[in-house]
């Protein structure tokens, strides 16, 4: 691990290689929270469309106009993970991985509660069930090994694995071998 203080690649939890767009949707995590938990999740705004800042905006906290009725129905929901991947691979950061982020809800995972405070959350822009791009791949699995050298991860799940029953991202269409290929990691790392 490298010290998060002098690690080249980042500077007090904010990642050198993504853009920032800082959420207030975020709190302290608790004292002593050893962050060992990647969470991947999917989103998109309005569902399936990936055109626009909707979805950026939505998760920063930033005022938008929507006409879509989903979208109306969630605008007021402060949430935010704390990465964003866009369908193209760019990589947006929200709040620094130091930071507790509003991620994962009511969760459960390795044996401990409330995933939020003790995960890192990426969010892919996609739907459920529906195929991710090469390049999120590959800006994912470049996250994760930049994440893995400040913080000591030892799992990587999706929402679906963390929150079983009430959520269902990324689901079946995300491939959790391609990222395992990628990351060189063992089996022991995945759900
Ligand atoms: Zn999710």
């Amino acid at each position: 691990m490298g010290d998060i203080h002098r690690d080249g690649l980042w500077q007090g939890g904010w990642y050198r290689f993504a853009r920032q767009i800082p959420s207030p949707h975020h709190g302290e995590r608790p004292q002593g929270a050893v962050i060992d938990l990647i969470v991947v999740h999917s989103i998109s705004l309005p569902p399936g469309q990936y055109e626009g800042d909707t979805v950026v905006n939505f998760l920063a906290g930033l005022p938008f106009e929507t006409q879509d009725p989903y979208v109306q129905s969630v605008k007021d929901m402060k949430v935010s993970p704390h990465f964003l991947i866009r369908r193209g691979g760019e990589l947006i950061q929200l709040v620094s991985t130091l930071e507790r982020a509003w991620h994962a809800g009511v969760s459960s995972y390795r044996g401990r509660d409330n995933c939020n405070d003790d995960s890192v959350g990426i969010e892919l822009e996609g739907l459920e069930d529906l195929s991710f791009e090469d390049a999120q791949y590959e800006t994912l699995s470049g996250l994760c090994a930049a994440i893995a050298q400040i913080h000591p991860i030892e799992h990587v799940a999706g929402h679906e694995h963390i929150a079983p029953g009430r959520k269902k991202d990324p689901g079946c269409a995300f491939s959790w071998e391609y990222l395992q290929r990628s990351l060189g990691w063992e089996d022991r790392y995945f759900p």
